[in-house]
């Protein structure tokens, strides 16, 4: 492996290859399998990609991957065999970058189909509200999902509220205010446009409610009811346990806090963690105090294990849908006469500058760019700091990245950049035409542009902005396919060993794992999806609705579909 490593990650690596069982001694590699999975299509993921019909796992590897027969030969008086009767096995699926499983405390959105069904739910909450209460929405909806293709604004949200504050939130980057909620913040027609943000208007100038990026600032939402530390952990086992039910074994979770780190690091520690997790911290703050909390916070970079593990910085230059920052203005009326190419949500000193001090530290940063305009700035931003120490081989990287043009690959190239991307197009697709037009909302994202130039790119969903599966992802990129517009931009559809690669070995190229996870191989962590049928071969339409029968994280089954035991016998 010829690449440059930092000494932090050599060091880790060598750690993890001394785990390796190639390197145990010999009584435990000869240590007969706890069990033995046979009769299937095993979709191995290595390099040739090749085919294997069952395999055998001792404690927390696979320890064979063959034939039906070598693998059974293998097979001690203890040992289970399952039959798998010709269902598939793939690597565990992975999410590059997912904040939470959506829901939450306010108003559920996810099942609206029309404007009337979010008025109507809205309605019914406020119906119920206390005197001085504030209603609010949960985040995991689109306008794409609404046969009307648009926002709810607040001449719609007065209707059924008209004395009660109402703030929707959508995604995280935008809120909609009814009447009275801009009254309680005092935000009027007067209220200056914040850098870096937007107070949206009608065109009959009057305000319409919505408030895009660093505006949300302008409202405090009402806080959350406090959760105990314990309840928090409950609430994480669940919401795992739900994403181990798509065949997720593994999520990047971008930008959370030392706070929810520590968290993990307690379910680790009591054995109730069955994700693995990468984490990346957000911190904010001028860079004295980012200096500050991390010393006092005593975490290195790449601090953990093969199960729970920080991965790097996040950073953020730009807005999501509505608030991309652009090279060329958004489509009328969004556009604003050719004078709105999008936000900036941090200027660009103070963006060299953090990234500059990360670097420093020996931080891996990954930044929040969707833009043309946005992924300028971050080379720009990573060539500074490149010049000061060389970010080659670190394995840095861009999120999102929808609008990535040819004269970025040669630079991102240059900088061993890592690309995560994820399937927003597939929710928002109609939207994005809206606010870009055809030729940009069809680029998003150029999956095979950036494949074609040979950059390293891995594949997620942005959970809850974009509803989480990892089949999901699979789809969109081989297809192109979109939730409520059809298929958009099909020169950039990739083929399915591609998109497979994305969801499973690739995440481990972020954190310098890829010798140990993603692939099903002897001396591998036994993390692996059991499908009812191939996703290589069956028509495409059937993987978007393929339900997952099993779900393996280091040989422990943490999902197992009801149907499962109706199929496989023992
Ligand atoms: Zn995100």
């Amino acid at each position: 492996m010829e690449k440059i490593l930092a000494a932090s990650t050599l060091l880790l690596l060598l750690l993890i290859s001394s785990r390796l069982p190639a390197q145990r001694n010999g009584d435990e590699s000869r240590r007969a399998p706890d069990v033995i999975y046979y009769n299937a299509k095993v979709i191995t993921v290595d390099d040739q990609f090749s085919y294997a019909q069952a395999v055998a796992i001792a404690a927390d590897r696979f320890t064979s991957v063959g034939t039906n027969e070598s693998v059974r030969r293998l097979a001690g008086p203890k040992t289970r065999q399952v039959d798998l009767r010709g269902m598939t096995v793939i690597p565990g699926l992975t999410d590059n970058h997912l904040h939470n499983a959506g829901g939450g405390h306010g108003v559920d959105l996810s099942r609206t189909r029309t404007i009337g069904e979010v008025l109507k739910a809205v309605g019914d909450r406020v119906q119920r509200a206390e005197p001085g209460e504030v209603v609010i929405s949960n985040s995991d909806w689109h306008e794409a999902q609404l046969k009307e293709q648009r926002l709810p604004l607040r001449r719609d949200l007065d209707t059924v509220a008209p004395m009660t504050p109402v703030v929707i939130v959508r995604g995280g980057h935008e809120y909609i205010l009814n009447s009275a909620a801009l009254a309680k913040w005092n935000i009027t027609t007067a209220t200056a446009q914040p850098p870096g943000g937007r107070i949206t208007r009608y065109p009959d100038g009057e305000l319409s409610g919505e408030l895009v990026d660093t505006a949300r600032s302008l409202v405090t939402l009402p806080p959350e009811k406090p959760r105990t530390p314990e309840q928090q952990i409950q609430d994480q086992i669940a919401e795992y346990d739900k994403l181990h039910a798509v065949g997720l074994t593994a999520v990047r979770h971008p930008g959370d806090s030392i706070d929810s780190y520590r968290m993990r690091k307690e379910m680790e520690r009591r054995g109730v963690l069955t994700m693995r997790v990468t984490q990346l911290l957000r911190l904010a703050g001028t860079s004295a105090a980012i200096e500050g909390t991390l010393k006092s916070s005593g975490l290195l970079p790449d601090d953990g294990d093969a199960l729970l593990r920080l991965g790097g910085m996040k950073m953020i230059v730009d807005g999501g849908f509505e608030g991309g920052f652009m090279r060329e203005p958004y489509e009328e009326p969004y556009g604003e006469g050719g004078r709105f190419r999008g936000l900036q949500t941090m200027a660009p000193e103070r963006f060299n500058e953090t990234v500059k001090l990360f670097n420093r530290l020996g931080w891996r940063v990954f930044t929040h760019a969707v833009g043309d305009a946005a992924i300028d700035e971050v080379l720009a931003g990573y060539e500074a700091a490149n010049a000061e120490a060389s970010i080659v081989g670190k394995r840095w990287g861009i999120e999102h990245a929808f609008i990535g043009r040819r004269d970025h690959l040669p630079r991102m190239k240059s900088l061993g950049l890592f690309l995560s991307l994820q399937d927003h197009l597939y929710l928002a697709g109609p939207s994005l035409v809206k606010y870009w037009g055809r030729q940009r909302a069809f680029l998003t994202t150029p999956v095979k542009l950036y494949l074609d130039a040979g950059l390293p790119v891995s594949g997620g969903t942005d959970s809850s902005v974009v509803p989480y599966s990892p089949l999901w992802v699979i789809y969109h990129f081989v297809t192109r396919d979109t939730i409520s517009g059809g298929p958009m931009g099909t020169d950039q559809k990739i083929s399915r060993n591609d998109a497979l690669r994305m969801v499973t070995r690739n995440h481990w190229y972020l954190t310098f794992e890829e010798d140990t996870k993603g692939v099903i191989a002897p001396g591998r962590f036994a993390d692996m999806v059991v499908l009812p049928e191939d996703i290589m071969t069956v028509p495409a339409k059937r993987i978007e609705q393929m339900r997952v029968m099993m779900t393996m994280v280091g040989g422990k089954v943490v999902y197992r579909d009801a149907d499962f035991r109706k199929i496989a016998t023992e």
